[in-house]
């Protein structure tokens, strides 16, 4: 784990389950508050929509493995087979020079970064029924039927681990897309506001 013990930034936490709308939040609430994106380095296979160091830094295993000997990895997890985790470095760079950093992580990911980083915040985005997630799932045709089963349980599993850990702040609904962007930003805003006050 880091040892940014004296932050000066703040760790944004944004998770949420496949299908949710994450990405598209995100990228928004990265433009809002002028944050900076954390690119996650994976051994998953790269699809069409992913840009190589944008989205994702790819690797093979034996180099994912690597890097967790090393001690690069902030934190990482095995997500449907394949490994994800959050580059330290820059996590401490952002922090260091008072920014905010953008962890788009999942639930086993971001209660490893709370315990070890408490003052990092969480925000878990949540769909507005169960069933809209397996007919975004669909709609984005990213992946054949079985996949998309198995991402549609484990959101549901995602979303009963996180309201049972510790490691969110808010909770936020996609319902319309435009509030839940606004509700994120104001929340963060506001704890910002605090933590200088
Ligand atoms: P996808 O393959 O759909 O881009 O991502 C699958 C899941 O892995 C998502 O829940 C995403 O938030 C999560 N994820 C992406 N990068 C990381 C990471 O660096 N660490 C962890 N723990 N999860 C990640």
């Amino acid at each position: 784990m880091s040892n940014t013990q004296s932050q000066i930034g703040m760790l944004l936490i944004i998770s949420g389950p496949s299908g949710v709308g994450k990405t598209t939040i995100t990228r928004e609430v990265i433009k809002q508050l002028n944050a900076q994106f954390s690119v996650s380095m994976t051994t998953r296979p790269q699809t069409a929509s992913d840009t190589n160091g944008l989205d994702y830094q790819f690797v093979t295993e034996d180099e994912f493995k690597s890097h967790i000997a090393n001690n690069d990895l902030l934190e990482w997890a095995n997500v449907f087979g394949n490994y994800y985790g959050t580059p330290r470095k820059p996590v401490d760079t952002a922090l260091a020079s008072g920014q905010i950093m953008i962890l788009e992580i999942d639930v086993q990911g971001a209660i490893d970064v709370k315990q070890n980083m408490p003052d990092a915040f969480g925000v878990f985005i949540l769909p507005p029924h169960e069933d809209v997630l397996l007919k975004r799932l669909r709609a984005r045709a990213r992946e054949d039927e079985s996949i998309i089963q198995k991402r549609f349980q484990k959101a549901k599993d995602e979303i009963t681990m996180a309201k049972e850990s510790d490691a969110y702040n808010v909770f936020v609904v996609n319902d319309v897309l435009e509030d839940a962007i606004k509700q994120i930003v104001d929340t963060v805003n506001a704890a910002l506001a605090k933590r200088n006050r």
